[in-house]
């Protein structure tokens, strides 16, 4: 072999002993030993690796992580697949349902980005899709019971950003009477506090952006669901081409090591804090499914194991003592994501519902002094002591 080959050609050593960590396999494609070989996992016979939009090791690995989670506890034959952000898992699990004339069935308090793709994506490629309210099962009853163009039911509980929560065994319930599918987005709870498969959902997505990642490092995202629903969802995500890469997915993996850790934490600091926040003077309400009085406290408690660490809370002053309030917190961060390690605020009038119109905005109990607290790990003192100081001056 000439000397400008060797440059070409792979390192490959093959004398190593197995890795005590997952690896990133940064390859695009993998090899056939023998032309058989090809034929086999081509067509199914044999497992293997083709191609990474198709399936690589990383990503594959972290995706089967995230599915026995989802399903821990129970005997559900489940299937895993990550995608490139929680954007991509959604869309590709709608369009790997939906046909033209098709109906879907959510609530008006979705994430934002999930409105905006039903409305602007979806809608405009012939689907029909109705808001209403979700904690309402009689409501819901009487849509699928009117209208049988509704093929598929998609919710997110708790909600963004007043945490009302959806009775998922209900909904399931309803849909399965109705022979209609449904998506739950599992990202605020993550399998380690709530199991929408064991509810009887028929799938469950992440934007494991968020906790399951937990350090603000990585967009991806995740699809879960019945093993014989795999093949349909699988070949929209490699058509479409919503595959994760792996360096995400391994930043994942890692996250995904202290979750039950992180979890109950989370949940403990946001306990502490949403109780602080309620005996404020300067505060005079808080969303926080933990606290006894807030009205979806039992439903919480029957669906999750704990309950969290995302909370709002209402600074009395409105708007402009928000702001005020916004500015001084100096040991929380200003940003627009969730689920990380560290406490993050948002105010989501002038931000995440900028766009929405202000009545509809009010009604959904988004006031213009509401501000949400992704609450994180730290000591709860240095937390507290930050929003002490923030309300001496607000
Ligand atoms: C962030 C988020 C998404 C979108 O996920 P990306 O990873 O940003 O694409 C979807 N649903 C919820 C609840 C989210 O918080």
């Amino acid at each position: 072999m000439k000397m400008s080959s060797l440059c070409v050609k792979s390192a490959n050593n093959k004398e190593t002993t197995h890795p005590h960590q997952l690896p990133i396999y940064a390859t695009s494609s993998f090899v056939f030993e023998e032309v058989e070989d090809s034929i086999d996992i081509f067509t199914g016979q044999r497992k293997g690796h083709v191609y990474s939009r198709y399936g690589n090791p990383t990503v594959d690995a972290v995706a089967e992580k995230i599915s026995r989670l989802e399903t821990f506890g129970s005997d559900i034959e489940a299937f895993g697949l990550m995608t490139s952000s929680g954007m991509s898992a959604i869309s590709t699990v709608i369009a790997s349902l939906f046909k033209k004339g098709d109906k879907l069935i959510t609530q008006g308090n979705l994430y934002g980005g999930t409105t905006e793709l039903i409305k602007k994506v979806f809608v405009k490629m012939g689907m029909e899709a109705a808001f209403i309210d979700l904690t309402d099962l009689n409501l819901l009853e009487k849509h699928l019971k009117e209208d049988d163009q509704i093929k598929m039911i998609y919710f997110e509980t708790p909600s963004n950003p007043t945490l009302d929560c959806i009775d998922i065994k209900g909904v399931a319930q309803l849909a399965k009477k109705y022979n209609i599918k449904t998506i739950v987005d599992n990202t605020f709870c993550t399998p380690y506090l709530q199991q929408p498969l064991l509810l009887g959902v028929d799938y469950v997505i992440h934007s494991t952006t968020k906790y399951l990642s937990g350090h603000g490092n990585t967009i991806a995202g995740a699809i879960i669901g019945r093993e014989e629903d795999k093949s349909l969802v699988w070949q929209h995500l490699k058509l479409m081409g919503t595959n994760c890469n792996p360096f995400d997915a391994w930043l994942v993996n890692n996250g995904l090591k202290t979750l039950s850790l992180r979890m109950d934490r989370h949940s403990k600091n946001a306990q502490e804090l949403a109780t602080y926040l309620q005996n404020h003077k300067m505060v005079s309400k808080v969303n926080y499914n933990g606290l006894s009085d807030h009205p979806f406290h039992k439903l919480a408690k029957k669906q999750m194991s704990q309950f969290g660490g995302m909370l709002s809370f209402e600074v009395k002053g409105g708007m402009k003592a928000a702001l005020k309030c916004m500015n001084r917190l100096k040991f929380c961060t200003q940003a627009p994501t969730l689920g990380d390690v560290d406490t993050l605020i948002l105010h989501p009038a002038t931000s995440s519902h900028l766009n929405i119109p202000e009545s509809m905005r009010i009604e959904n109990g988004i006031s213009d002094g509401l501000i949400r607290v992704s609450v994180g790990i730290e000591d709860i003192e240095d937390l507290k002591a930050d929003f002490d100081q923030a309300f001496a001056e607000c």
